[in-house]
């Protein structure tokens, strides 16, 4: 069996197309990869499908494999079973069958991708609904939490206008039991962050729950249902493909610093370590910057942007030098690789753009740089 030609054949079913064939439901698009209720034992967000290797899997079933393995899996066959569904007995289908499963697979291909974009309209309403509910920042708890996090305001001074503050903001997450529901984990202050896309348009926004309790100024929280796993204190609703959270925009800039998150684009502003007026806009998660890859063999580290993504952030024209912030992070040499290829798309898109990492240092977080040297002033001006 294991030398059977037609293993090779299944392996080049496109997983995407093989969910259309299987009409696996509730998968969506997270990362480079489909996530949702596993076909075999159910949940929530289980269960991940790797579109890029072609592999799927459980974490509550170990339910594991490839194009074969999900056949199995979904239809309850057995591996020759799900072998000859996937491509025929050992001699070819007849063309009539060919055309059937496609024909079945483009169905169901087009109602997906009319989920999706029923999908990702929903959840931009739901983040112009959150926007526009949101009061203004100055003067609330979203100044504290700068400040805590050791960017001072001048006084009298105006907060960014795409920070805004919510009083009573809830955090859920998905509840395990029942599907479609959620559990609530946290309700509090929180600071909202507006992401425009490139035509500046309100397309999601990000929340961080403050709680001034804690050294970080965030809330922690833990998950009510696992055992000390924590739940994140900053979320994303809408859209945040393209975009960007853009925190400073001078009028005269031609060059923008960019860093993943809120706190270390801002400290890179406050350190003003680029001459002249920059840009600084937060670009809110490594994928929008950097875009799809290339991948393959000996291409993990290599930075190269796969140029068909045209969902990625693209820095606006009139950005002639586009500079990277990398944070410390557990991976270095894969972040260093994302960035890069975010850069070189934009180098591609934007002839003439110059481009530039910078780095703090291995395993630094350029913010606790910030509230570092923030204590020792303050430890100076307390003597
Ligand atoms: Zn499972």
């Amino acid at each position: 069996m294991a030398d059977d030609p037609r293993i090779l054949e299944a392996h080049r079913i496109p997983m995407l197309d093989l969910v259309d064939r299987l009409a696996i439901g509730g998968l969506k698009r997270a990362g480079g990869e489909l996530v949702g209720p596993c076909p075999g034992c159910g949940g929530t967000d289980r269960f991940s499908i790797n579109t890029q290797k072609g592999v799927m899997f459980c974490r509550r079933c170990d339910a594991k494999g490839d194009q074969i393995a999900l056949v199995q899996l979904v239809m309850g066959m057995e591996f020759p079973a799900a072998l000859e569904w996937l491509v025929g007995a050992r001699q070819e289908l007849t063309p009539a069958q060919r055309a059937e499963q496609a024909r079945k697979a483009a169905e169901h291909r087009r109602a997906r991708e009319a989920d999706a974009a029923r999908h990702r309209q929903d959840a931009i309403a739901l983040a112009r609904k959150i926007w526009s509910a949101a009061r203004p920042a100055d003067g609330t708890l979203v100044a504290d939490y700068l400040d805590r996090r050791g960017i001072r305001q001048r006084p009298g001074a105006q907060l960014p206008r795409c920070f805004r503050f919510e009083p009573e903001a809830r955090l859920v997450v998905p509840d395990e039991q029942r599907r479609g529901a959620y559990v609530s984990v946290h309700e509090g202050p929180a600071m909202l962050s507006a992401i425009l896309d490139a035509q500046g348009d309100l397309t999601g926004v990000h929340r961080t729950w403050i709680d001034l309790g804690q050294p970080k100024g965030k809330v922690v929280a833990y998950h009510p249902a696992k055992a000390g796993e924590m739940v994140p204190s900053k979320k994303v609703y809408g859209s945040k493909k393209g975009g960007a959270i853009r925190i400073f925009t001078p009028r005269d800039a031609s060059v923008m610093v960019m860093a993943e998150g809120i706190e270390t684009t801002l400290s890179a502003m406050v350190a003003a370590a680029i001459d002249g007026r920059a840009a600084y806009w937060a670009g809110v998660d490594l994928g929008n910057m950097a875009g799809a890859r290339k991948l393959g063999p000996g291409l993990k580290f290599a930075g190269l942007p796969d140029m068909t993504d045209r969902d990625a952030f693209v820095p606006p024209a009139w950005v002639r030098r586009l500079v990277f912030v990398q944070d410390g992070d557990s991976d270095p040499r894969l972040t260093r690789a994302k960035l890069l290829s975010g850069l070189r798309r934009a180098k591609a898109l934007r002839p003439g753009l110059t481009a530039a990492i910078v780095h703090p240092g291995e395993g630094i977080d350029m913010n606790d740089l910030l509230m570092s040297a923030t204590d020792v002033t303050q430890r100076e001006g307390d003597e």
